[in-house]
């Protein structure tokens, strides 16, 4: 057991749904787009992008990158993706028949480097069926080069993961004519247990995605084409109804604990040693906070070392995705980059109702040498 574990996520407790829950008494109605999932869409297309665009529930986000993907790709062999990312991403590929083909990522924003990205393209031609970028740990990227490639009719979809209240004058995503996929697993910023949303401006994939996640069901319900069922219940509504009411507290809060973080830094001095930060753009409904140990240094060590002292930390995403054996034999880019971060990345714990004295723990147990 660790005296601060890596994650102790808070979901709204059960007052604060009651009153839905006795909407679902009442009204019978359990599931299959019922009134408190539409009632959900439409407050987060509201409160969240400000009424553009549209959204459907899913399950989780894993399988609302399988649903987008196999709505929005074109014929082709390759689903080309950083391999700086979760499992989840080169899987869902895979599910839709697709072979992942990994890129490597920035120096900087640890997102997928575009130049790569662009070369890759060049070479593989009508073989890309689809490009799937992910807005590392919630990081607020431009999207404006995934924005173009939609206009050459190659198709995106965003692993937005852990996207949900990140922003930048406006929601991330919003306007976005690809797919974006949000999580709402208890571990990220907004969580209700299992669930996920899929964004687009475009109302016509919105819809064709809702149509797969239903079966493949018209209003006949005949099978039209390959579905599956990645609804949400009325009680997962529910909930993310409750947390709609309270996410802008709860984002607050783990805003203050990034701030907290970055005083305790420069007090330790750990920037000026070699330690280094990701940039991120915007603001993050933060998940943890990340840091790079100095580059001759390796992570393994750091992260015994708070353990010794109570505190526990992961290494994101290590191995990356093209050393796990699922994905070993797909193609890639050179991986330098993401290999060099592998080595040097450190998350540490970021839970809601974490204090100052925390935060200088995890970070007094970072910088004490023995
Ligand atoms: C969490 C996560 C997922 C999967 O989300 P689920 O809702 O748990 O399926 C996918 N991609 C990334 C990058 C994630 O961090």
């Amino acid at each position: 057991m660790f005296d601060i574990p890596f994650l102790r996520p808070k979901l709204v407790v059960k007052e604060e749904y009651m009153d839905y829950l006795k909407q679902i008494d009442d009204s019978r109605s359990y599931t299959n787009y019922g009134a408190l999932n539409t009632s959900f869409e439409q407050q987060l297309i509201q409160d969240l992008f400000q009424g553009e665009g549209y959204a459907v529930t899913v399950n989780n986000a894993t399988t609302g990158l399988i649903l987008a993907i196999s709505q929005i790709k074109r014929p082709g062999k390759y689903a080309l993706m950083p391999s700086f990312t979760f499992a989840a991403t080169p899987l869902a590929a895979m599910w839709c028949g697709l072979e992942p083909y990994f890129i490597d990522v920035n120096e900087r924003d640890w997102c997928m480097n575009e130049e790569l990205l662009q070369q890759v393209i060049q070479q593989l031609g009508d073989e890309v069926a689809v490009v799937i970028p992910y807005a590392t740990f919630g990081t607020n990227m431009d999207t404006s080069f995934y924005e173009a490639l939609q206009e050459r009719n190659i198709p995106v979809v965003i692993d937005a993961a852990a996207s949900i209240g990140s922003r930048m004058n406006q929601h991330f995503g919003q306007g976005f004519s690809g797919a974006v996929v949000f999580s709402f697993h208890a571990t990220k910023g907004f969580g209700i247990g299992e669930g996920g949303l899929i964004y687009s401006s475009d109302k016509e994939t919105i819809n064709r995605v809702r149509q797969a996640s239903n079966f493949g069901f018209n209003e006949d319900r005949e099978s039209m084409q390959r579905g599956l069922n990645g609804k949400v219940s009325e009680y997962a509504a529910a909930i993310g109804l409750a947390t709609l009411h309270v996410f802008h507290q709860k984002k607050q809060k783990r805003e203050q604990i990034f701030d907290w973080y970055m005083e305790e830094l420069e007090q330790t001095g750990l920037l000026d040693l070699g330690w280094q930060l990701q940039e991120v753009r915007g603001s993050v409904a933060y998940s943890f906070f990340s840091l790079l140990c100095p580059e001759k240094r390796s992570n393994a060590y750091f992260v015994e070392k708070l353990a010794k002292h109570g505190i526990q930390a992961r290494t994101y995403f290590t191995p990356s995705c093209h050393k796990q054996t699922a994905f070993q034999s797909y193609p890639r880019t050179s991986l330098h980059i993401t290999e060099q971060i592998g080595r040097r990345i450190i998350n540490l714990p970021l839970w809601e109702d974490m204090d100052q004295g925390h935060v200088q723990k995890i970070l007094r147990g970072l910088s004490h040498e023995g």
